[in-house]
């Protein structure tokens, strides 16, 4: 008989986004005449910068014929030239990373949510509460989670940073010795960026401990401070603990079409003391799991890192970031306290009258019609706070901000 793997059934709910899709979609079944306005998911609108289809137009010319025509890359890393790319993308900020420690990949969701299977069944993982929900769940699935329990809706085996007002949305060191520690900075949800100073932390923990930091950076472009960190990798000794994740999603409006990459550094040197060890296991899963990524998508991503192309993509961010202060002003106004939304797209907020995240969820959508994602969804700390995207055309963040100001009972 086939078993299926139990630790599925533990996952604490449907995945987050379905269960807002679900409540809006039913609120617009029963509300036909009512335009629902979405705030909620991290999906960028704009078009794609120039650049990008111009080098992806050019790919596709070369497959169409059979002279110039290639089909899978010589390994599932990426394209030398991309990862060359990468590199001196590192480079320009002051990072040391090689073009042979960056993987070429498909997002940064399926990395942050694969790179967990190289660590042993048995390890400790902490994570920033609230966080992205992916590092919680793949975790899970994979056993390091134990039982969840309903009461503190946490599961018993996790370590819980919390991330909260009074430490400014970013953790303490944890308290035992943890083996994995995820970090997202600019953080997703709460919009926070963590300093140069609270990485250092961090990074001595992790080399004392032989832990290693898994470094979400998916928003750092969105940092306009240029005090803070965009990479870990800025940083001393991190090349020794961190592993980064980034992705062209939210950088370049690759959502859809799908780019990212990891960097594992040849000097990281876990546990067992030998260094370039989780590199190469990096490499032996990619190789076995993966194909490679869109060969016309890479060249895409050529174009992003491309002199135009980051100019272009800066013009977008430029956009989505208008519009976070759009929100703010207007939250603000109103008497809602607000975080984020000046180094991150995301404007995390604390709800009005101490409300519960899904309490707060349901009053938006049936007052205001629009759409935003509960706090309480990315961990038990996000109680009481309530995420923002500013990702969308202007008019429909407008056209939302209006409707909050005018139907919103506070
Ligand atoms: N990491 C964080 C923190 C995110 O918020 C997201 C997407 O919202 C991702 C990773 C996923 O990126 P990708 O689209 O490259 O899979």
């Amino acid at each position: 008989m086939a078993k299926l793997n139990a630790n599925y059934d533990k996952l604490a709910q449907g995945y987050l986004f379905p269960e807002i899709g679900r409540r809006a979609k039913a609120f617009a079944a029963a509300h036909p005449d009512k335009k629902i306005l979405r705030m909620g998911i991290g999906d960028t609108t704009e078009a794609l910068p120039p650049t990008v289809v111009k080098y992806m137009h050019e790919r596709v010319e070369l497959l169409a014929h059979r002279e110039t025509y290639t089909g899978y890359g010589d390994t599932s890393l990426g394209e030398d030239a991309l990862r060359e790319a990468v590199a001196a993308d590192y480079a320009r900020r002051g990072a040391a990373v090689n073009a042979d420690e960056v993987f070429i990949s498909d997002g940064a969701k399926p990395d942050t949510g694969n790179i967990q299977g190289i660590f042993s069944d048995d390890a400790i993982v902490a994570v920033q509460d609230p966080a992205y929900p992916v590092y919680v769940d793949t975790n899970v699935v994979a056993g390091r989670g134990g039982a969840y329990n309903a009461e503190r809706q946490a599961y018993e085996r996790l370590v819980y940073m919390p991330c909260n007002e009074h430490n400014g949305f970013f953790p303490a060191l944890p308290q035992g010795k943890v083996d994995v520690i995820y970090l997202c900075s600019p953080n997703n949800p709460t919009g926070s960026v963590a300093t140069k100073a609270q990485l250092e932390q961090f990074i001595g923990y992790a080399r004392a401990n032989r832990a290693v930091i898994l470094f979400d950076a998916a928003y750092r472009d969105y940092i306009r401070d240029s005090s803070l960190p965009r990479s870990i990798f800025e940083l001393e000794g991190a090349r020794q603990c961190a592993i980064e994740f980034y992705s062209l999603s939210k950088g370049a409006g690759f959502t859809g079409v799908r780019l990212g990459w990891t960097v594992i550094p040849k000097t990281l040197t876990l546990e067992d003391g030998e260094s370039g060890k989780a590199h190469r296991l990096w490499t032996r899963r990619q190789n076995t799991y993966f194909n490679g990524a869109s060969n016309v998508v890479q060249s895409g991503a050529l174009g992003a890192l491309s002199e135009t192309g980051r100019r272009e993509c800066q013009v977008i961010i430029d956009y989505y970031m208008q519009n976070a202060a759009l929100i703010r002003a207007t939250l603000t106004d109103l008497g809602i306290k607000c975080f984020g939304g000046d180094n991150a797209p995301y404007v995390w907020l604390k709800t009005p009258n101490g409300m519960k995240s899904w309490d707060f969820f349901d009053k938006l959508l049936t007052e205001a019609n629009v759409v935003g994602t509960p706090g309480s969804g990315f961990g038990p700390s996000g109680e009481g706070y309530f995420r923002l995207s500013s990702f969308g055309h202007r008019e429909n963040i407008e056209a939302a901000l209006a409707s909050i100001k005018q139907n919103l009972r506070l």
